[in-house]
């Protein structure tokens, strides 16, 4: 065995060699027709963040989406054509997601697998934190036209890609509370957890869009206070929430920078502060992996 496998060697590595010369000389019209060739990146992602899928498909793929075959459903996600030919695509990983590794699935419009790549979710833990509230700020509730208001918002998934890489900061302060956070008020757990960021911002304070994008809600909220939701196009959408005023009407195209409103107090807010919120396909993800932002060095807590 030992001397067969002597022999063997210096053959298979002569072989390998004119295989790649071959490859190399065939590489232009190999291209044409090529098997597609799917990525993700990260390939390793701590819960409450977002995957980013690219793939090169052969031309005559008309729609592709991906699925993630983790939690009990899973999660499909549709790819888009960029102007280079590329199809992108994003995979919000849930804050209750499983940790584990999972297949994600590149299908074509009739649901034929046309590539494969595993994704690995790791395990990640968010602390808890309290919130002292007074009794008529804990009564205030969703209608359930608002709740309506916010679904229909989440659902939507606009094929214009209107963001650019890298989003801007809303505003420059300090984060107060982060992105995951398990909430308690009053000492009670709510069952929920922060669904976005705290950041300081005295009241007044304008408030800039993180991206182009069409604004969709323009309203004030029982919970939510003043609230500017923004659709940015291919599955990203932002929220801004408690401002004092709003400076943007339902339908503006908005540019990266613009001033949609002003830091306020206003619904469920113990003090002037911005809470605003990333959605990627109708989940809520961690704007911290989207725009760095420093923690304060002595937290406050803000719902
Ligand atoms: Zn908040």
């Amino acid at each position: 065995m030992k001397h067969r496998e002597q022999l063997d060697r210096p053959s298979r590595a002569v072989v390998a060699l004119l295989l790649s010369f071959a490859a190399g000389i065939f590489a232009p019209s190999a291209r044409a027709q090529q098997s597609p060739q799917c990525t993700v990146k990260p390939a390793s992602v701590p819960l409450g963040q977002t995957v980013r899928l690219f793939c090169d498909l052969p031309s005559n793929v008309p729609v592709a989406t991906a699925r993630l075959a983790a939690g009990p459903n899973g999660l499909t996600v549709r790819l888009f054509k960029q102007a280079s030919g590329e199809w992108q695509g994003l995979m919000p990983i849930a804050v209750k997601d499983s940790p584990g590794t999972f297949p994600i699935d590149f299908l074509a419009a009739d649901g034929t697998t046309l590539a494969s790549v595993t994704l690995t979710i790791r395990k990640t833990i968010f602390p808890s934190q309290n919130v002292n509230l007074a009794p008529q700020i804990e009564a205030l509730h969703s209608t359930p036209e608002e709740m309506q208001t916010l679904t229909t918002f989440r659902d939507s998934v606009s094929d214009v890609k209107y963001w650019d890489d890298p989003l801007a900061a809303p505003l420059l302060g300090c984060i107060i509370s982060p992105f995951g956070v398990a909430r308690l008020h009053n000492g009670k757990p709510t069952g929920e957890f922060h669904g976005g960021i705290d950041q300081r911002a005295a009241q007044g304070t304008p408030i800039r869009a993180v991206a182009a994008g069409v604004v969709k809600i323009v309203q004030p909220f029982n919970v939510l206070g003043g609230t500017v939701a923004i659709d940015h196009g291919q599955g990203l959408e932002t929220m801004y929430l408690h401002m004092s005023k709003l400076n943007v009407a339902v339908g503006a195209l908005v540019k990266k920078g613009d001033v949609i409103g002003y830091a306020g107090a206003t619904g469920r807010a113990t003090g002037p502060h911005l809470h605003w919120v990333v959605y990627v396909n109708g989940v809520p993800q961690n704007p911290q992996q989207w725009v760095a932002l420093k923690s304060c060095t002595a937290p406050k807590t803000k719902s």
